[in-house]
């Protein structure tokens, strides 16, 4: 997007990364009055967007408590997000133009896509004079410069009091995101063309490593230890899980309500209800996306994981055995294949029954109490056996990062003054429902309050 701006190469602030994060704090600091230069790797502002909520963008959600961010620092997460809060944020996009839709709790754009609130963004940026943005380019080196003279930097523009803390080298990056490395031979290289800047302060927003192809490649993690940052240990999160099991290839493809428990070694990890969803590599859905964090670290840590489904949730025992005979007719003669092929999707029902290791045509009425334990079993209690999960490339978010209490409550490097930090860069994540994106909103906002504060004393 070519901005009308001169060229020159100091602003008040640079930022990196022009995701929801960024594009937020940006508008933020140009409102104050701030001259601001917000650079993209992407040929267009706000990329990732386009794809959250299923193309149609959970930008945040009414219930927020604690548990909904995640972090080694819960508390400081917790903090920070009530500074900017859901209402904040749906006041601050209905400002942008954004008309919104609440279904129970869950806040989307009303037009139920996700391009017209990337769009409103872009627009919004455009409005501010005080915005020069950059796409298909990218923050390659930064370096702190606080003590070199100001006279070295004579085209500063902002006025004399404002100070010059950061040289930064930006890069026109031609690389189709996700693309680095995929060159074939007889592709021209285009030419890169690098220019230096200077700012009062530094914003890294430049996301996790979760959406490779919308480039995301953890440039900022790099930034973050040059400037002496500690990083909480990286993964995958809010993604699906793979098991070994051969029938979930029988079973691609179908949906069905669940209870799902993950366990290590006999220990309960997490516990989620919602629909479950077979692919021919395991299962997926909200529910395992929201047990995948605990899972993973399991897994990393080299320890065996199952999960326990059950596939009537809130049942037990009794439960079970009432509805199978009340299903069964009369007397309990139907026999169990047929009656949990009323209950459930066919396909499900023939993996259930084989897990019984019960006569299919036997009538329920005539079932041992042995048999019953294995019903129970396979009903309530389905093991499956954990192998593995489906990584950055599939994961909505990053689990870890920039460790809070190395930042300020306005996200303040503690290490290097003037450098400021948003977004899924830093150590938290927020579970399925818009709260990635709400930390996105808030921890933008923040931002932009502390570099506001530093600019204008
Ligand atoms: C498939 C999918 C669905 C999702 N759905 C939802 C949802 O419905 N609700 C929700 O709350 N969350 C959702 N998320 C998560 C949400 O998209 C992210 O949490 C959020 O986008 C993070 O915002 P951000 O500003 O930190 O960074 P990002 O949106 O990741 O943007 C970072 C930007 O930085 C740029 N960049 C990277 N390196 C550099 C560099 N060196 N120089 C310049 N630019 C650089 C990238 O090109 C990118 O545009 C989803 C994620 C995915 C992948």
């Amino acid at each position: 997007m070519a901005r009308p701006m001169a060229n020159r190469n100091y602003y008040d602030v640079i930022i990196a990364g022009a995701g929801p994060s960024g594009m937020t704090a940006a508008l933020s600091c140009a409102r104050r009055g701030l001259t601001v230069l917000l650079a993209d790797r992407n040929s267009q502002v706000g990329r990732k967007l386009l794809v959250t909520g299923n193309g149609r963008c959970n930008l945040t959600n009414t219930l927020q408590e604690p548990a909904c961010y995640r972090s080694d620092n819960p508390d400081l997460a917790w903090a920070r997000v009530r500074t900017f809060p859901a209402g904040d944020t749906m006041g601050f996009l209905k400002d942008l133009g954004i008309y919104l839709t609440d279904r129970d709790g869950y806040v989307y754009p009303y037009s139920g896509q996700a391009a017209t609130v990337r769009e409103a963004f872009e627009r919004a940026l455009d409005r501010e004079p005080g915005i020069r943005v950059l796409t298909e380019t990218r923050l390659v080196d930064m370096k702190a410069v606080h003590s070199e003279p100001v006279k070295k930097y004579p085209d500063r523009k902002t006025g004399p009091d404002r100070p010059v803390r950061f040289q930064l080298i930006l890069e026109e990056d031609h690389e189709p995101a996700g693309k680095a490395g995929k060159r074939k031979k007889e592709e021209p290289r285009k030419k890169k063309e690098r220019q230096s800047y200077y700012c009062g302060c530094l914003l890294l927003a430049t996301g996790g490593l979760a959406g490779e192809k919308f480039g995301c490649q953890g440039d900022g993690y790099r930034f973050a230890v040059a400037t002496g940052h500690k990083l909480v240990r990286r993964l995958p999160a809010l993604t699906a899980l793979k098991t070994s099991a051969p029938f979930v290839k029988r079973i691609s493809g179908v949906r069905c309500p669940a209870q799902i428990e993950a366990l290590t070694e006999g220990v309960l990890l997490a516990r989620e209800t919602g629909e479950l969803q077979w692919t021919d590599y395991g299962i997926s859905g909200v529910a395992v996306f929201q047990l995948s964090r605990h899972v993973i670290l399991a897994l990393e840590d080299q320890k065996k994981v199952e999960v326990r489904i059950n596939f009537l949730p809130g049942m037990d025992r009794p439960d079970l055995m009432d509805l199978l005979y009340r299903l069964g007719g009369a007397f309990g003669k139907e026999c169990l294949q047929d009656v949990f092929s009323g209950i459930f999707p066919s396909k499900l029902a023939q993996v259930l029954v084989r897990e019984t290791r019960c006569d299919g045509n036997m009538a329920i009425d005539d079932l041992a109490a042995g048999d019953w334990d294995r019903i129970c079993r396979a009903v309530l209690a389905f093991p499956l056996k954990i192998s593995g999960y489906l990584g950055f490339e599939k994961a909505q978010t990053t689990r870890g990062g920039v460790l809070l209490t190395d930042l300020t409550d306005r996200l303040e490097s503690r290490k290097t003054e003037g450098l400021f930090f948003a977004g899924e860069l830093v150590d938290v994540d927020g579970t399925c429902g818009g709260y990635n994106l709400q930390w996105a909103f808030s921890s933008g906002h923040l931002a932009a309050r502390g570099i506001i504060n530093k600019m204008l004393p």
